[in-house]
C-alpha cells in the first residue's frame, strides 16, 4: 500500500505542483491536501523566516494527523523593499488581500524605481514532520527582477510580474512544467526526495 503524506496547505496550486513532482520522480505516495482533513484549523503563522512557518504549519498538521505532513512557506523578497513582502507575501496589501491587490502595490511601491534596482528573488522553504524521523527544514530560491506591468496568466500570485534571470518569460508566461524547473518550489521540493523517499519505510 502507499505510503500517505499530507500537504499542510489549501493552495490548490502548490498541491498541484507537489503531486506533479512526487509523480515524476516515480515515488509511491498518496498525496492529499487540507481540504481532504475533516477538521482543520490554520496555525498562527507568526514566524520571522520562511523555514520558521514552514515548521509550524507542517507540525501542525502533524499534530492533527499524526502521519508524514509537508509545508512550504513561499514569497517575494523585493531588494529595495528590505527583502519585504517576504514573509508577509500572502498579506502584504492588508488582511484579505488579493493576489491582485499584493501586485498592485508591489508596482506603485516600485514605481520610481529603476531596472538596476529591481531586484527581487521568490523563496521557498519547506518543511517535513513525520512519525519516526527528526523534522527537515530547507530553502531554496530564483532570482530575477520585478517588471513594471504584468506579463502571462499562468501561476498565482505575484507570477505575473517576476521575470527570472536569464529567461524571457515570467513565471506567469511559463508552462507549468517550464515554471516547476527553475522555481523555488520545485528547487526546494526536489531537495527533499531523498526525504519523501523515505516515508513510511519504517513501517514495512
Ligand atoms: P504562503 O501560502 O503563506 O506561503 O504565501 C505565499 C505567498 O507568496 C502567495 O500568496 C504569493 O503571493 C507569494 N508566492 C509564493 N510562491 C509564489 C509563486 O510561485 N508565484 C507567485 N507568487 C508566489
Amino acid at each position: 500500500m502507499s505510503a500517505r503524506l499530507l500537504l499542510a496547505s489549501g493552495n490548490a496550486h502548490k498541491l498541484s505542483e507537489l503531486r506533479r513532482l512526487v509523480a515524476g520522480a516515480g515515488l509511491d505516495l498518496t498525496v492529499s491536501g487540507l481540504s481532504d482533513l475533516a477538521c482543520w484549523s490554520d496555525p498562527v503563522e507568526d514566524g520571522a523566516t520562511f523555514e520558521d512557518n514552514a515548521l509550524i504549519k507542517a507540525e501542525a498538521g502533524h499534530r492533527a494527523t499524526g502521519g508524514a505532513v509537508l509545508a512550504d512557506d513561499s514569497g517575494l523578497e523585493v531588494d529595495v523593499l528590505g527583502r519585504m513582502p517576504g514573509v508577509r507575501s500572502a498579506r502584504w496589501a492588508g488582511p484579505g488581500a488579493s493576489d491582485q491587490d499584493n501586485l498592485d502595490l508591489v508596482l506603485r511601491q516600485l514605481a520610481d524605481v529603476e531596472p538596476a534596482r529591481r531586484g527581487a528573488r521568490f523563496v521557498c522553504a519547506v518543511a517535513l514532520v513525520q512519525p519516526t524521523r527528526p523534522p527537515v527544514v530547507l530553502r531554496r530560491a530564483v532570482e530575477g527582477v520585478v517588471l513594471t506591468s504584468p506579463r502571462g496568466e499562468n501561476g498565482f500570485g505575484y507570477d505575473p510580474i517576476f521575470l527570472p534571470d536569464g529567461f524571457d518569460l515570467t513565471t506567469a508566461e511559463m508552462s507549468a512544467a517550464q515554471k516547476d524547473a527553475i522555481s523555488h518550489r520545485g528547487q526546494a521540493l526536489r531537495a527533499l526526495l531523498p526525504d519523501l523517499a523515505l516515508i513510511g519505510a519504517d513501517s514495512d
